[in-house]
């Protein structure tokens, strides 16, 4: 167990980093953010920062003396630089959960080999391999980049097979992976929490609601359906959990569908589908996550009160604020991010127990 007064590194200076160092103050600790961007929200709460490149690695190796333990807030961080830090101080998660979530081809390979229920998929490698792809996989279905994808960027929709090559030509001509388009009538995520001595905590489904391939809003409780899966869900999130010996939060998306839940994609981090977690239940996923990676003891993720609904705040929604902290059962969280562009996740409110007004 970590005492308190320990110092937590965290890879990445996002809105995430932000909240799990506000988690990680709570307990008593104190975080160092690691980031190579100019502006860090999160590094705006902590009492350290260091502003360096991923693969710089004398500063790397100050940044692990000057750390207790290690975690990520940021999936693209390099695996070379979790690795490397792994060689001076205990990183949680460890680089292999990282490793298989930045590549969908080896995620997807990953999941089905555990026996999960994913959508039909094919590689992609090149134009001439996607034709070979769609032979397989047919049409309607998603083209979407191996590597860096997110937020709905990285993909093309093929109506029909002749949509090929203007599916090649918008997702940059990368390595890819096609896709069978499922049809489901929700998405929900399962986030749990794997303690060092390998103990799993899940916190209820949410209903997830893209627009345009950003999460808007995510609430409880879900329909019939969500509720239904939810446990097969969970259950192929502990597969993944326990065969990565994973510490830490870990997010799984699903589509909900009439064969039961498919596996689309994971995140090795908190993510944006629990952020309702932090007014709406007993233990925030920020705070169990450092729980976590402290080795101190997981604390009930049971919901407190529904209804709940999270609705981040999105490019121009930011000026929805005084408006949201007229309604008395809102709570808003602001990122502090000083550029407002469109598509870009500035914030959340969250009504806990209450519907907003
Ligand atoms: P992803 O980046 O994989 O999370 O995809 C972004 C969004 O595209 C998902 O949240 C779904 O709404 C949609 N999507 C992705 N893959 C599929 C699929 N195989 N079938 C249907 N919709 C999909």
């Amino acid at each position: 167990m970590l005492p308190p007064g320990s110092t937590i590194g965290i890879l990445g200076g996002g809105q995430l980093g932000r909240m799990l160092a506000v988690a990680a103050a709570q307990l008593g600790y104190k975080v160092h953010i690691y980031a190579p961007d100019a502006e860090s929200v999160a590094a705006e709460v902590t009492a350290h920062h260091s502003q360096a490149a991923w693969d710089d690695e004398p500063r790397l190796a100050a940044f692990a003396a000057a750390c207790d333990a290690v975690t990520f807030e940021f999936e693209n961080v390099p695996v070379d630089t979790v690795r490397f830090l792994s060689g001076h101080v205990a990183v949680h998660p460890g680089a292999l959960g990282l490793e298989i979530a930045q590549d969908r081809l080896a995620e997807k390979n990953f999941v089905a080999g555990l026996g999960g229920r994913t959508a039909p998929f094919a590689a992609a490698p090149n134009n001439d391999e996607l034709t070979l792809a769609l032979a397989r996989i047919g049409a309607p279905s998603i083209l979407k980049t191996v590597r860096m994808g997110y937020d709905g960027k990285g993909q093309a929709r093929l109506a029909t097979p002749a949509d090929a090559d203007a599916a090649w030509e918008t997702i940059g001509r990368h390595a890819a992976i096609l896709e069978g388009f499922v049809a489901f009538a929700h998405e929900f995520s399962v986030i749990l929490v794997r303690g060092i001595d390998g103990e799993v905590r899940y916190w209820d489904s949410t209903a997830n609601v893209h627009e345009g391939g950003i999460l808007a809003t995510a609430s409880l409780p879900p329909p019939q359906i969500v509720a239904e899966q939810q446990d097969e869900a969970r259950a192929m999130m502990k597969e993944i959990a326990d065969a990565l010996d994973y510490v830490g939060v870990l997010t799984g998306e699903f589509f909900a569908t009439e064969d039961g839940p498919v596996f689309n994609e994971m995140a090795p981090r908190v993510h944006n589908s629990g952020h309702w977690t932090i007014e709406g239940a007993v233990t925030s996923q920020f705070e169990n996550h450092i729980r976590a990676i402290a080795g101190l003891p997981l604390g009930s993720t049971a919901t407190r009160q529904l209804p709940v609904t999270m609705r981040n705040l999105i490019g121009a929604d930011i000026g929805l604020i005084p408006a949201l902290l007229a309604d008395e059962n809102c709570h808003v969280h602001h990122y502090s991010k000083t550029e407002v562009r469109e598509g870009r996740k500035l914030g959340h409110a969250t009504w806990a127990g209450a519907s907003p007004a």
